[in-house]
């Protein structure tokens, strides 16, 4: 756990959050300002920053975090699709340096984004 790490504590349970998976290793949860109408933000519970730190220090745990990707999506009942986003730093739109995949579907989304 990284102190001061929204997401962190969110793992930890001192932050109350939506969850809609749990595994060992990953949870995920609905996004406080969703941008659709399913809109899940899918995490490690260790804490990397962002996806080069993730896949630099346990590139399986990266691959765990796409599994949960698709099995959110499954049980959130998105057949025709779906987005994942990664945002990565400022110019990523990085605003909580704890690495986490957007899940965002239930609607068409455009692209590119605008
Ligand atoms: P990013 O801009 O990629 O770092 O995404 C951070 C996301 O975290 C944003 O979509 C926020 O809406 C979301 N967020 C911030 N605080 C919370 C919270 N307490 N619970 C759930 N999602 C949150
Ligand atoms: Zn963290």
């Amino acid at each position: 756990m990284s102190v001061d790490c929204l997401f962190c504590k969110i793992v930890a349970g001192e932050i109350p959050a939506t969850l809609v998976h749990e595994s060992d290793r990953v949870l995920a949860f609905r996004d406080i300002s969703p941008q659709a109408p399913v809109h899940v933000v899918v995490v490690p519970k260790e804490h990397h920053a962002d996806i080069a730190a993730l896949t630099t220090a346990d590139p399986g745990l990266a691959g765990l975090l796409l599994t949960a990707v698709a099995d959110v999506a499954r049980a959130e009942g998105l057949v025709h699709g779906y987005r994942t986003v990664l945002n990565s730093g400022a110019d990523g739109g990085q605003t909580v340096f704890h690495v986490h995949a957007h899940l965002l579907g239930g609607r068409g989304l455009s692209w590119p984004p605008g």
